[in-house]
C-alpha cells in the first residue's frame, strides 16, 4: 500500500517539475480589484494577444480598474498580472471563433503596451514570447491557438456593414505577420478563417484579412534579431524588467494580493521598473562592437576563467535559480555560466539554458 502511494507521490512530482520548466515571474502591482466578481473559466482554448495602442501607464491603470486581460506586458519585459489566469478576463469583448461567441469563456488575454501595426522591442518580444509559451504548455496548447484580438473579434451590423462582419478592429494585428510569429517562437497560425468561410460572418476589412491569413508582413527587419535581444536584455536600462523575473524559478507563483493597495497605484510605472543599475555593469556596458579586442579578454574555459579570478558562486538547481546565486548580476556580461561545457556570458545567455547543473561564475 506504501509503496503503490509512494509512486504515486513520485509520478506526480514528476509532472510537476515536467511542467514547471517556467521562466516568467509577473508581479502583483496592477492586479484587479474586479478579480472576485469574475468567474472560473470552464476551458482555456485560445490565447489571445492584444496591442493597448496607448502607453503603459494609462494602460495598466486602466485594464486593472475594469478587468480586461489576465496579463499585460511592457516595453520593458515586465509582464504584470491582471487577473487571475483561472478566471474570465473581459477582453476579446463581441467576439467569435470557429462558430463559438464570446470568446472571454474559453480564453486567456494578454495586453501588450504597443500599437497593432508598429514594430516592438526585443526586450518585450522575449517577455510575451516566454509568457506564452508557459501558457501554451501549461493549457496545452498548439502554436495556431496563439491568435490576435482582430482574429476573433467582431462587429454588429452598422451604416457600413450589412452584416455581422470579421474586421471590428485591428488589434494584435503585428501578431499575425510572419515573422512577428517566427520572433515570438510560434510555427504556426490560424489557416483560414472559420466564421467568414461558413459565412456566419462577412470580410468587414480586407487588409486585415489579408495580414491574419495572407502574406503581409510589414514588420519583416523590424523587430529584434536573438542577437539583438541578448544585447538589450543585458541593457543597464532595459533591466528593471528582466531583474523582476526569476529566472529557472518554478511555476508562476499562487495569485497573491496586490503589494500596494489600489490607491498607491498611479505611482509612475518607471519608478517601480528601474532599480539602480549594477555599478559594474554602468562603469562596462555591455554590448560593444568590438570584436577581436574583446575576444581575447572573454574567458572560454573554466582554466581562463580562473586565471581571470573566477570562482563557482554556485550551481542551479530546482530550488536555487540564476538570480538567486547572482542576483541582479546575473544577466551581467562580467558574469558567466558554464553550460555543458561551454562558457556563457550572462549578457549572451539564453535564459531557457540556465537549468539544473549549470554553474554560475564570478570574480572573487
Ligand atoms: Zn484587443
Amino acid at each position: 500500500m506504501m509503496k503503490k502511494f509512494a509512486g504515486k507521490m513520485l509520478f506526480l512530482c514528476f509532472c510537476a517539475s515536467s511542467l514547471s520548466v517556467s521562466a516568467v515571474e509577473a508581479s502583483n502591482r496592477y492586479r484587479s480589484p474586479r478579480n472576485p466578481e469574475r468567474g472560473i473559466r470552464r476551458s482555456t482554448e485560445l490565447i489571445v494577444l492584444h496591442t493597448t495602442e496607448a502607453p503603459a501607464r494609462s494602460s495598466l491603470n486602466k485594464l486593472s480598474d475594469r478587468g480586461e486581460a489576465h496579463y499585460c506586458v511592457t516595453e520593458e519585459g515586465m509582464i504584470y498580472r491582471i487577473v487571475d489566469r483561472d478566471r474570465e478576463a473581459f477582453h476579446a469583448g463581441r467576439s467569435m471563433w470557429r462558430g463559438r461567441e464570446d470568446v472571454d469563456k474559453y480564453s486567456i488575454g494578454i495586453e501588450c503596451v504597443g500599437y497593432h501595426n508598429k514594430p516592438m522591442g526585443p526586450v518585450q518580444i522575449a517577455a510575451i514570447r516566454d509568457l506564452v509559451a508557459e501558457l501554451k504548455a501549461m493549457y496545452r496548447l498548439s502554436d495556431d491557438k496563439v491568435v490576435c484580438h482582430s482574429h476573433v473579434a467582431y462587429g454588429a451590423p452598422n451604416k457600413w456593414q450589412k452584416r455581422r462582419h470579421r474586421g471590428r478592429k485591428r488589434c494584435g494585428m503585428l501578431f499575425a505577420m510572419p515573422s512577428m510569429r517566427r520572433a515570438l517562437g510560434l510555427k504556426a497560425r490560424p489557416a483560414f478563417d472559420a466564421d467568414t468561410g461558413a459565412g456566419r460572418l462577412s470580410i468587414g476589412d480586407d487588409y486585415l484579412n489579408k495580414v491574419l491569413y495572407g502574406r503581409i508582413d510589414t514588420m519583416a527587419g523590424r523587430i529584434g534579431t536573438p542577437k539583438k535581444q541578448a544585447a538589450a536584455a543585458a541593457r543597464p536600462a532595459d533591466s528593471g524588467g528582466w531583474f523582476s523575473r526569476l529566472i529557472g524559478s518554478k511555476k508562476t507563483p499562487p495569485e497573491a494580493p496586490p503589494a500596494a493597495p489600489p490607491a498607491a497605484k498611479p505611482r509612475p510605472v518607471a519608478a517601480v521598473k528601474k532599480p539602480p543599475p549594477p555599478k559594474i555593469s554602468a562603469a562596462k556596458p555591455p554590448a560593444r562592437p568590438a570584436k577581436t579586442a574583446i575576444s581575447s579578454a572573454v574567458p572560454r574555459t573554466v582554466a581562463e576563467l580562473k586565471a581571470r579570478g573566477y570562482e563557482i558562486k554556485g550551481t542551479i538547481s530546482k530550488r536555487r535559480t540564476a538570480i538567486k546565486i547572482a542576483g541582479r548580476a546575473w544577466n551581467r556580461g562580467d558574469t558567466y555560466s558554464l553550460v555543458r561545457g561551454k562558457v556563457v556570458s550572462g549578457d549572451k545567455i539564453d535564459a531557457s539554458r540556465l537549468g539544473a547543473g549549470v554553474s554560475v561564475w564570478m570574480k572573487k
